[in-house]
């Protein structure tokens, strides 16, 4: 499928430097990780396919192959960077405009509310009753969780 030019992650995944670092968090061949936007919750990342591709049916066999390895990477690095207690990852790709797969990865904190945990989380996404989290914040975090993902591994605990 050819990308629509009202794609948001398409017009992400084409700037070449990218214009905020939060665009660009990391990626691989076939993967980018950015910071969701219009988030109440910092580190509320979106891991998105490269190409465009609005149902995870049509993912490849390559993307698939690294979709896992990068759920846990941003889990890992989303304990070590915000202190969260777990992470929840979704994927709906529902609104108009954000048709392109896109899986949330989010962390929770330990002392989120009640009735923001679960599916509930999605209160603090895109609600302008809610205060989202600052620009200044989106970029700090950003940055620590890019130093993160491109330091040395450590070495495998077991
Ligand atoms: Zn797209």
């Amino acid at each position: 499928m050819s990308a629509p030019s009202s794609c948001l992650s398409c017009a992400q995944n084409a700037e070449e430097p990218p214009r905020r670092p939060e665009h660009w968090i990391a990626s691989d061949d076939h993967w980018r990780v950015s910071h969701a936007i219009g988030a109440a919750v910092a580190g509320w990342l979106v891991l998105v396919p490269r190409r465009h591709v609005v149902t995870i049916a049509d993912l490849t066999d390559e993307e698939a192959a690294s979709l896992g390895t990068w759920q846990i990477r941003l889990s890992r690095a989303l304990h070590t960077v915000t202190g969260c207690a777990k992470t929840y990852v979704a994927q709906f790709a529902e609104l108009a405009g954000f048709e392109h797969v896109h899986f949330h990865v989010v962390p929770r904190a330990a002392g989120l509310p009640h009735h923001f945990q679960g599916p509930r989380v999605f209160r603090l996404l895109g609600k302008p009753d809610q205060p989202s989290v600052t620009p200044a914040e989106v970029t700090r975090i950003s940055a620590a969780l890019h130093s993160y993902l491109h330091s040395p591994l450590p070495p495998a605990t077991s």
